[in-house]
């Protein structure tokens, strides 16, 4: 399509969040952030608000397990951790305290809880867990509009464009239900639940749209997610022109989702594969709809967040993961630390260059030790189908000390009567620079590497992966990585040793063809993407790959990779 020239029109601008087009009437809903006085409540009152409190929980916990019989899988699991929020046994001893003991109304009890943990985020330094704040204030508000029998506030019309302050996940998903089609936030960041959502409800979305909230009518709006645009009451022949781009997009998605039963081979015949990237348990529903029988990386963290990291509920985690699906898994031990932050680690001045990952196993041996023995109890009833991926491995010396430990479990678990996997698969994630440009010495004591591009970009090119201020910087096609990646390949060629790539790399289009060009024919991603990935591959030749990743390598900024990946699809 010709450049559009927007210039006549009333435009919105902001970050995609996610890509699409929608084409709706914009409504404009400017929500305030709730605020509640202290009330003084009598001693024969404290159990009438008890039970309110109570009541109400249970009616805002009903609440979000209704949403789950209609949500995405991804989108679930951020409604479930809204759930554990709200059955907090902190949160509840918070808030029947204020009752019982400063004999102020359930109400006030319940917003003074929550702004207090929204206070506690607001100190950290985390731009992950700031972003969360929004969520945490609008499932207080919600419990107070259920406390207080309040109506629920905004009701749409099917087929509307919201332009917001913010949006909670659950309004999110509500709105959705009843018809949104395409959001706009002015606050939230890509990373914010909101934004999350709707890109697993595939509504497109733009967030930090400054004063989008003031300049928005109620009119016509062809929302643009992958520009960062909302079009305001747009001219006859835009429209058409988003009207076509939109009946093409729909066409895409049909064909992707036919390809996805296709043998995965390039137009030379070389079969690729390609797994899928799971984090929480209500990710395993999608792998049958992307045709995804194996996990090339199970984030085990959530175990740790959610307090469940007693033997027997990570048992009880590993066997429904395994049960899922008929492929192999591959479990990566905890990696805490860096943005991952959990209660475990202290602070510290340098949290990504900290005790992150490896680093913290090998001192918190208990913690490993038990992670390691429940996945090697299932390993032994799951043969060959459990793989042990170690994070934020720097140097050789951490993988000769967890083989140590594993080969010490093994035995004890073999002298206590356990059925074990002999030959059970280990692996080192490649993220950190000194492991990729030292990978053939450490390849020697692995069965698999697999390439972390994400945290590899962020220690590669010296940036923070979360920090907004410096994210154009964060540059995952740098030429550098290429390298990084092409040392780590070779190195695997030469000493006969398996190579995935589970960074956000091998999920987008441009990354996987110049993986696939380096020799890498594993990757895992996030489910969703297995379609657009495997199309881009099936349609090419393993030489053209190689000609493509070939040029990356000569390229001198992410710019000219950019313009390479675009001239190469082109011809
Ligand atoms: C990575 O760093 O590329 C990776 C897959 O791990 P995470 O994003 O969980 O750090
Ligand atoms: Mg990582």
């Amino acid at each position: 399509m010709s450049k559009i020239d927007y210039k006549s029109h009333k435009v919105i601008k902001g970050i995609s969040a996610n890509s699409g087009i929608a084409i709706g009437k914009v409504v404009c809903i400017d929500n305030k952030g709730r605020k509640v006085h202290p009330n003084i409540i009598t001693e024969s009152e404290v159990e009438v608000h008890l039970k309110a409190f109570r009541n109400g929980r249970e009616l805002l916990v009903q609440e979000l397990s209704g949403m789950l019989d209609y949500l995405d899988p991804s989108s679930s699991a951020i409604i479930e951790t809204q759930k554990q929020i709200v059955l907090d046994s902190e949160v509840e001893r918070r808030v029947e305290s204020i009752i019982k003991d400063e004999l102020l109304s359930g109400d006030y009890a319940i917003y003074k809880t929550f702004c207090d943990f929204i206070e506690r985020l607001k100190e950290s330094g985390s731009e992950l867990f700031r972003q969360r704040i929004v969520d945490l204030e609008n499932l207080r508000d919600r419990f107070i509009d259920i406390i207080c029998k309040d109506e629920q506030g905004v009701t749409i019309e099917k087929g509307t464009i919201l332009v917001t302050k913010e949006l909670s996940p659950t309004e999110l998903v509500a709105l959705h239900s009843e018809g949104l089609i395409g959001l706009v936030m002015e606050r939230s960041g890509v990373t914010s639940h909101a934004a999350l959502i709707a890109q697993s409800l595939e509504i497109p979305c733009i967030v930090s749209a400054k004063n989008a909230t003031a300049k928005a009518l109620n009119t016509t709006g062809v929302l643009d997610g992958k520009e960062g645009l909302l079009i305001l009451d747009p001219e006859e022949e835009l429209l058409d022109t988003y009207k076509a781009k939109l009946q093409k997009l729909k066409n895409t998605q049909k064909r992707l989702l036919k390809n996805i039963s296709e043998p995965s081979h390039t137009k030379s015949g070389t079969e690729f594969f390609l797994s899928a990237n799971v984090e929480f348990e209500s990710e395993l529903t999608q792998l049958k709809k992307y045709n995804a029988s194996n996990i090339g990386l199970l984030r085990t963290e959530g175990l740790i967040f959610s307090n469940r990291i007693a033997f027997q509920e990570q048992i009880k985690f590993y066997e429904s993961v395994l049960s899922s699906t008929d492929g192999w898994v591959t479990f990566r031990l905890f990696d805490v630390g860096g943005d991952k932050l959990s209660d475990k680690i202290p602070e510290e001045a340098n949290p990504f260059l900290g005790w992150r990952g490896i680093r913290m196993l090998l001192d918190e041996k208990h913690l490993l030790e038990t992670q390691l023995k429940a996945l090697l109890i299932c390993a032994g009833k799951n043969k060959g189908r459990v793989k042990i991926l170690v994070p934020m491995i720097s140097v050789e010396e951490e993988i000769l000390q967890l083989k140590q430990v594993i080969s010490e479990l093994q035995n004890y678990l073999v002298h206590s009567g356990h059925a074990i996997d002999e030959d059970i698969a280990l692996g080192a994630m490649i993220e950190v620079p000194s492991a990729a440009l030292n990978a053939e010495n450490l390849a020697k004591h692995l069965d698999f590497m697999s390439i972390g591009t994400n945290d590899l970009t962020q220690y590669t090119m010296a940036v923070d992966r979360g920090n907004e201020k410096i994210c154009s910087l964060y540059q995952q096609y740098h030429p550098s990585l290429w390298k990084l990646i092409k040392i780590t390949s070779e190195a695997a060629s030469k000493t006969n040793t398996e190579i995935t790539v589970c960074g956000e790399l091998a999920g987008n289009v441009l990354g996987a063809c110049g993986l696939f060009g380096l020799g890498i024919k594993n990757l895992s991603m996030i489910s969703n993407a297995i379609p657009k990935v495997k199309e881009e591959l099936i349609s090419h030749s393993d030489s053209e790959f190689i000609e493509l990743a070939e040029s990356f390598l000569e390229a001198s900024n992410t710019t000219q990779i950019k313009e390479i990946f675009e001239d190469w699809r082109i011809y």
